[in-house]
C-alpha cells in the first residue's frame, strides 16, 4: 500500500513527483506530502487528504529543486494528519518516506528518544528518519548509514531517503514492499510502482528483497543484502496503454468494468491452441511441474480468495485432482499438512500482498513439490519467487475494487484446470469445451455489459438499504461471495453470501422487506435446490433480484425481480454472472455517492500484514 515516487534530476521535480503520486493515489490516500531539497534547504509540504490538497498546495506555493521524495499515506500507525503525512525529517537534515510498517519501531523510539531526538508524529515511520541521521554520525556516506539503518529495523519496508547536505543523491532500501528504479537520460527516479513513471520513463529495473541502492542523476548503484555490488536487470515496461488514464470512463472502476473482454481477450492470446490449453501458458518448463500433481492448494486474501474458492469445484469436479483453498493470512500462522504431489498457487493482482508472499515463502519451506502464481504484475515479487506464474494481461487495475482482475484470474484458474485435467481424468471433449467456452468468453462478457443500463435502474431499490444478503450455489458460491464484497467495499452497505443451502442455519432468522437478497442463478443441476431456497426467502416476505438464465424460468412478481442474464455453459457461467453483480455494486455507490475508485480506509496492493 501506500505510494513512493522520488526524482533526483537537473530540473525541476515537483511536477513529476505530484503527477506520480496521482497515479499511486490509489494505493493510499488518507494524506500526501512532497520534500524536496533546493540551494541548500529541504523544503516540505504535506496536506491531509487526497493528492489534489497538495497539489493546490504546491499550487499556490511552488517548491523548486531537482531532488525530491513524495508519499501518499495508507495510515498504519498514527491517524490520518498532516502531521502524521510522510516525508518525515529529522533535524532539517534527513527527509523520509516508508512504505510498510516498522515492526519494532516502540524500541527504537525509545532508543532514539534517549539519544536525544524529538518526535514530531506517531508514526513507526519517524524513527528510520532519526536512525539515519544518528548512523551519519559514525558512518561517511549516506549510503552506509542507510545500511546501517536498515539492519535494525524489523517489519516490511520500501523506503527513499534524502540529505540536505548530500543533494544529490537518494537512498532507496526494499524489504518486503516493492521499489523500482526508473532510468531516464541524465535523471533517476523511484516509485513503488512503475505506473508512476510512465510519463518520464519506460526502463524499469525491480529492486530484489534486502537490496539497497543509491541512486544519483549519472549513475545508480545497487547493493544487496550482504552489501556486494550487484546488477538487477533492466527492462521496457510491458504495459502498452497508459492505464493512468480514465478515457471517457466517470471512474477507473467502470472503465475497467469495461475492458473486461480485452482483458480476456489479451490474456487469452497465444495460450489456446489445437482445442487444448497450452501448457505454456503457466511458463516455460510448466509442463515438468504440472504433470505429476495430485493435489492443488490455493492461497490468496480478498477478491483473490473468491477466484480460488470457485477453482476449488472445478479442478475436483473436472480436472480430478483435490484442492484446497485456505486465505493467506489463516495458511501463514497455522500448521497445515501437506499432501504428496502437491501444486501451490498463490492468486494476487500485485504480486505484492504481504500475507500471499509470505504464504509462498512457507510453503517452499514446507517442501511444496511447485509454485505457480497467478498475477498480473510482471516482475512482482510473487512471480520472480515462484516456480511459475501465469501472467493475467489484465493492465494495470487503479479502481481499489477489483473487477477485471477476477475474471482474468478466474480465466488463468480455468486454464489450470483444462491443463491438470490433462494429465489427469479430463476426457478430450472436455478439454475441446473448456477452450471453446473460454474463447468465447470476451464475447459474452460483452453481452452481460448490455446489462447494465437495467442494473442501474434496479441499483435504486438498494440506496436506501443497510444490508444485503447474496446468495448461489455450487461455484456460483463464490461469485455470491464476491458480489457481497464488491457491494461492502463500495457502497457501505453491509452484505453477506451464503451457500444457499446454509439458509435455513440461521441468516433466514434476518429475512424481512429491509434486506434484499440477491440470487445468482445459473440453469445448471443445482437449479432445482436453489429454486426451493428461493421459496423460503418469498415464504418469510423476503424481497428478492434473481439474476437468471433465461430457461431458469423465473419469472418476477410483487416478490421478484428477475434479471435475465446471457445465457452460458457452465465452464464460463461464474464469470459471466460476476457482470451484473459487479455494475450492480458500482451504481448502488453512484446513487449513494460514495467515492467508488477509493472507498474510505481501504487501498489497493495490501503490502502490510
Ligand atoms: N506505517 C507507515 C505509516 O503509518 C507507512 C504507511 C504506508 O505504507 O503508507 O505512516
Amino acid at each position: 500500500m501506500c505510494g513512493i515516487v522520488g526524482a533526483v534530476a537537473q530540473r525541476d521535480v515537483a511536477e513529476i513527483l505530484l503527477e506520480g503520486l496521482k497515479r499511486l493515489e490509489y494505493r493510499g490516500y488518507d494524506s500526501a506530502g512532497v520534500a524536496i531539497i533546493h540551494e541548500g534547504e529541504l523544503k516540505r509540504t504535506r496536506r491531509l487528504g487526497k493528492v489534489q490538497e497538495l497539489a493546490t498546495a504546491l499550487d499556490e506555493s511552488p517548491l523548486p529543486g531537482g531532488t525530491g521524495i513524495a508519499h501518499t499515506r495508507w495510515a498504519t500507525h498514527g491517524e490520518p494528519s498532516e502531521r502524521n503525512a510522510h516525508p518525515h525529517i529529522s533535524c532539517g537534515d534527513i527527509a523520509v518516506v516508508h512504505n510498510g510498517i516498522i515492526e519494532n519501531h516502540a524500541k527504537l523510539r525509545e532508543q532514539l528518544t534517549a539519544l536525544g531526538y524529538e518526535f514530531a508524529s506517531d508514526t513507526d515511520t519517524e524513527v528510520i528518519c532519526h536512525l539515519v541521521h544518528h548512523e551519519l554520525k559514525s558512518h561517511d556516506t549516506l549510503l552506509a548509514a542507510v545500511q546501517a539503518t536498515v539492519k535494525q529495523l524489523e517489519g516490511a519496508y520500501g523506503t527513499v531517503v534524502i540529505d540536505r547536505r548530500d543533494p544529490e543523491r537518494l537512498v532507496v532500501a526494499r524489504s518486503g514492499s516493492p521499489l523500482v528504479i526508473g532510468y531516464g537520460l541524465g535523471e533517476h527516479f523511484v516509485a513503488s510502482d512503475q505506473l508512476a513513471l510512465l510519463p518520464v520513463t519506460r526502463t524499469f529495473a525491480y529492486l530484489e528483497e534486502g537490496d539497497v541502492a543509491e541512486v544519483t542523476r549519472r549513475e545508480v548503484n545497487i547493493f544487496d543484502i550482504d552489501g556486494n555490488p550487484v546488477t538487477r536487470e533492466k527492462k521496457e515496461s510491458e504495459i502498452t496503454h497508459d492505464a493512468g488514464d480514465k478515457g471517457e470512463y466517470r471512474h477507473y472502476m467502470l472503465k475497467e468494468i469495461y475492458e473486461q473482454p480485452m482483458a480476456l481477450a489479451r490474456t487469452l492470446e497465444g495460450r489456446i491452441a489445437n482445442q487444448q490449453v497450452l501448457d505454456t501458458a503457466f511458463g516455460d518448463n510448466a509442463a515438468e511441474f504440472l504433470k505429476d500433481i495430485k493435489h492443488v492448494q490455493i492461497i490468496a486474501c480478498g477478491t483473490s480468495y473468491h477466484a480460488g474458492m470457485a477453482a476449488r469445484y472445478w479442478l475436483e469436479e473436472w480436472a480430478g485432482v483435490s484442492c484446497n483453498v485456505e486465505i493467506a493470512s489463516e495458511f501463514r500462522y497455522r500448521k497445515s499438512h501437506m499432501f504428496p504431489n502437491s501444486l501451490l498457487v498463490t492468486i494476487s493482482q500485485s504480486g505484492e500482498t504481504a500475507d500471499t508472499l509470505a504464504a509462498l515463502r512457507l510453503a517452499k519451506e514446507m517442501g511444496y513439490k511447485s509454485t505457480l502464481t497467478i498475477c498480473n504484475a510482471p516482475g512482482s515479487s510473487l512471480v520472480r519467487e515462484s516456480d511459475m506464474a501465469y501472467m493475467m494481461k489484465a493492465g494495470a487495475e487503479i479502481g481499489v475494487a477489483s473487477t477485471k482482475a477476477f475474471t482474468v484470474q478466474l480465466a488463468g484458474l480455468l486454464m489450470l484446470t483444462a491443463v491438470l485435467g490433462r494429465y489427469n481424468s479430463m476426457s478430450d471433449e472436455m478439454q475441446k469445451a473448456i477452450s471453446q467456452s473460454l474463447q468465447s468468453m470476451p464475447a459474452k462478457v460483452e453481452q452481460a455489459l448490455g446489462l447494465d443500463d437495467a442494473i442501474a435502474a434496479l441499483a435504486e431499490d438498494f440506496a436506501d438499504k443497510n444490508h444485503a444478503l447474496f446468495l448461489g450455489r455450487g461455484d456460483q458460491y463464490p461469485i455470491a461471495m464476491e458480489g457481497a464484497l464488491k457491494l461492502k467495499e463500495i457502497s457501505y452497505i453491509h452484505a453477506e453470501a451464503y451457500a444457499s443451502g446454509e439458509l435455513k442455519h440461521g441468516p433466514l432468522a434476518l429475512i424481512d422487506a429491509d434486506m434484499p437478497v440477491i440470487v445468482v442463478a445459473p440453469n445448471n443441476e443445482l437449479l432445482e435446490k436453489l429454486k426451493s431456497n428461493v421459496e423460503e426467502v418469498r415464504a418469510r416476505g423476503g424481497l428478492m433480484y434473481v439474476f437468471a438464465d433465461k430457461d431458469a424460468e423465473f419469472e418476477s412478481d410483487d416478490t421478484m425481480k428477475v434479471i435475465p442474464v446471457p445465457h452460458c455453459d457452465e465452464f464460463m457461467a461464474p464469470l459471466i454472472y460476476t457482470i451484473p453483480l459487479q455494475l450492480l455494486s458500482y451504481h448502488v455507490a453512484l446513487i449513494k455517492g460514495t467515492d467508488v475508485d477509493q472507498p474510505r480506509n481501504l487501498a489497493k496492493s495490501v503490502t502490510v500484514e
